[in-house]
C-alpha cells in the first residue's frame, strides 16, 4: 500500500452482524485451536458467509467463525507456494481501487465510520450487496473490538470462485479438509457449503 494511504488503524464495537448466530455475542474462540479470542485480548480473523433471499428480506448464515491469528498464519503456510502467491496477486490486483480509496476516505474521517458502508459492495467486483446471492465478509477482530484498515471487507461468491479457480489442487483439497473437519453440523451443512472455501489471507 502507498504511504499516502497509510493510516493508524482505528476501532469500533463488533457489530452485531458479524456476532455468533447462536449466542448473539460475539465469536469469542478460535475455530482451530479454542482459545478465546476477547479475553486474551488477541488479534484474529472473521468470516461471515450470508445467502441472501430477498423475497423474504432475509439473509440466512452458511457459515461463520473466527480463527487466530497464530491459526491463520499456520492455515496460510499450509497452502502452497502456488496457491500464496496467486492469492496475495489476486488480493492485490482484484480488490477495487475505488473501494479502496472509498474507505481510506472514510476512515479518515473522525467520525466512526457506518459498518455497511465499509462492506456494502464487492470489494473485487464493485456490486452492491442487494445484486450478489452470496457474500462473505472477512474482518479483522482484537479482542472485543473491530480493526478498521483494509478490511473488514465483502467478497461475493463470483469473486471467491474466481480465486478458487487459482488454487491449486493440493491447496483445494486443503480447504476443503478444513470444512470437513471444523464445519460438520447438522446434516447438509457440508453440501451448503460444499464448493464455499474458506479464505486464509
Ligand atoms: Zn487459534
Amino acid at each position: 500500500m502507498e504511504d499516502e494511504f497509510y493510516l493508524p488503524p482505528g476501532f469500533m464495537d463488533i457489530p452485531p452482524l458479524l456476532f455468533d448466530s447462536e449466542t448473539n455475542e460475539p465469536i469469542s474462540f478460535c475455530k482451530i485451536c479454542g482459545k478465546d479470542l476477547i479475553e486474551s485480548d488477541s488479534d484474529y480473523l472473521i468470516q461471515k458467509s450470508f445467502r441472501r433471499f430477498p423475497e423474504h428480506r432475509l439473509d440466512e448464515v452458511v457459515f461463520e467463525f473466527a480463527i487466530c491469528s497464530d491459526c491463520n498464519r499456520r492455515m496460510h503456510n499450509e497452502l502452497s507456494e502456488e496457491s500464496k502467491k496467486m492469492m496475495e496477486k489476486y488480493m492485490e490486483e482484484e480488490i477495487h481501487a475505488s473501494d479502496q480509496i472509498t474507505r481510506m476516505v472514510m476512515l479518515s474521517h473522525e467520525k466512526e465510520p457506518d459498518f455497511r458502508d465499509l462492506t456494502g459492495r464487492c470489494a473485487v467486483t464493485g456490486k452492491n450487496l442487494d445484486e450478489l446471492d452470496e457474500y462473505t465478509i472477512i474482518a479483522q477482530g482484537k479482542g472485543p473490538k473491530l480493526v478498521l484498515g483494509l478490511l473488514p471487507l465483502t467478497v461475493s461468491f463470483e469473486a471467491q470462485e474466481g480465486l478458487n479457480e487459482l488454487l491449486s489442487q493440493k491447496t483445494r483439497d486443503f480447504l476443503d479438509g478444513f470444512t470437513q473437519e471444523h464445519f460438520s453440523g447438522p446434516p447438509g451443512i457440508e453440501e451448503l457449503i460444499g464448493p464455499r472455501r474458506p479464505m486464509f489471507v
